[in-house]
């Protein structure tokens, strides 16, 4: 049975009022969403919607899981905001935990990743401006995304974004992923980092090889620059490993998480070693830095990551949906699934994503396209077998109906 949308009313009334009062971003389906249990969400009408996307690789313990309402309701009873200027309880817990679990030595905090990666930016052209007589370029890759503030939109490597909000924040260079040669061509005495996601999560799930990260920390290495991983979307757990530098047996100088960190509260953080410990008093803030609530839900959320085993069942979830894709992606005239674990994408034979997307959605499948011909499937970390089949059922029902 298909879902139906606009039949009721009061759900036409709140998304005529949406239309009126929120100010236009983005286009969005006639649907409201209201409550979420698990690996499901439901909206105004009942209609109830099957995951893959995770609130874009967020939700990484499903929808309203025990521990963050636990956390919250026990934080938010203690103390709400005590003010960035000072520490609190929650705050160095929680430090101590990614710091451990990480191999950093320090962490600092704010809430969304491109806050993170500005924070990452700001300490690259530190150390340039101290160590490497003010080098303050960063070189990044092309498919790259680094997040939707001015210095972020300037990193990420997006064709569609290079004259967007002119002018850009210079200083950043973009080679293509995965060429060694065109990195090395790239830095210069004026380069002081340089940033990469480890697999591409907006670009289409696009892997780093091992060799090109190894030689990435060699350049690093011989001129002094930063390397910095943006983990935001592959870090604590999505790839089957707790970070996916961890695959790679490299070790950069910086990392940046969000996303999965916070499990849907807005939360994200930027590590680094002592080394790079140079921020002065007035560098760097922010009025919800350390803020006790999202320092509560992260540290209960990481927490579960890891007392659950949740990477290694990433990896094995993420084998599982391959295997389950693969079956049926000749049929369709499917690309191969590439990524890791369970940050995975897959071509469609014409660009026509945002049309199955759409489908999907009237199926009860939520899932993302994040270029015209890729399909990409990002869901929590706790999915199980039955909702991969549910959703490999609900694709093919819908592919069916698309592509016949
Ligand atoms: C989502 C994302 C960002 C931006 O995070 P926001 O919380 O949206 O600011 C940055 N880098 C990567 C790799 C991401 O996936």
């Amino acid at each position: 049975m298909l879902n139906k949308h606009e039949d009721d009313t009061a759900t036409r009334k709140l998304l005529e009022e949406a239309g009126r009062s929120i100010l236009f971003t983005a286009k969005r389906p006639p649907v409201v969403m209201e409550r979420g249990e698990g690996m499901y969400v439901w909206d105004t009408e009942g209609n109830r919607y099957l995951d893959f996307i995770g609130g874009w690789a967020v939700t990484c313990l499903g929808h309203s899981p025990m521990v963050i309402r636990e956390a919250l309701d026990r934080q938010a009873s203690t103390l709400v905001n005590a003010s960035p200027a000072f520490y609190n309880r929650p705050m160095i817990e929680f430090a101590k935990l990614l710091t451990g679990l990480s191999g950093y030595d320090k962490a600092f905090f704010a809430s969304s990743g491109a806050e993170a990666n500005e924070g990452a930016i700001k300490l690259a052209r530190k150390h340039g401006a101290l160590r490497l007589g003010g080098a303050s370029d960063i070189v990044t890759t092309t498919g790259s995304f680094h997040g939707r503030t001015l210095a972020t939109m300037s990193a990420t490597g997006k064709a569609q974004w290079k004259h967007l909000f002119a002018p850009a924040v210079p200083g950043f260079k973009h080679v293509p992923l995965n060429d060694a040669d065109a990195m090395l061509a790239a830095v210069d005495g004026n380069t002081c980092a340089i940033m990469l996601e480890l697999v591409q999560g907006e670009g289409g799930a696009h892997p780093a090889d091992a060799g090109y990260v190894r030689r990435l920390r060699e350049l690093c290495d011989e001129r002094g620059m930063m390397l910095i991983f943006d983990e935001i979307q592959t870090g604590l757990g999505r790839t089957g490993k707790l970070f996916a530098a961890e695959h790679y047996d490299v070790q950069a100088d910086a990392t940046t998480l969000g996303k999965g960190i916070g499990g849907g509260f807005p939360l994200s953080a930027l590590l680094t070693r002592d080394r790079f410990d140079i921020f002065e008093p007035g560098d760097q803030g922010g009025t919800y830095i350390g803020q006790p609530l999202a320092m509560a839900v992260g540290l209960a959320v990481v927490t579960e990551i890891v007392d659950r085993g949740l990477p290694r069942r990433a990896e094995r979830m993420g084998e599982y949906i391959r295997d389950s894709l693969s079956s049926v992606s000749g049929r369709y005239g499917l690309g191969p699934v590439r990524g890791k674990g369970l940050l995975l994408a897959f071509d469609l034979p014409e660009p026509r994503g945002a049309e199955l997307v759409a489908e999907c959605l009237r199926e009860g499948l939520l899932i993302n396209s994040p270029q015209p011909s890729a399909i990409r499937l990002i869901p929590p970390l706790i999915v199980e077998e039955e909702h991969v089949d549910g959703m490999v059922a609900a694709l093919c029902r819908t592919m069916d109906r698309l592509f016949a």
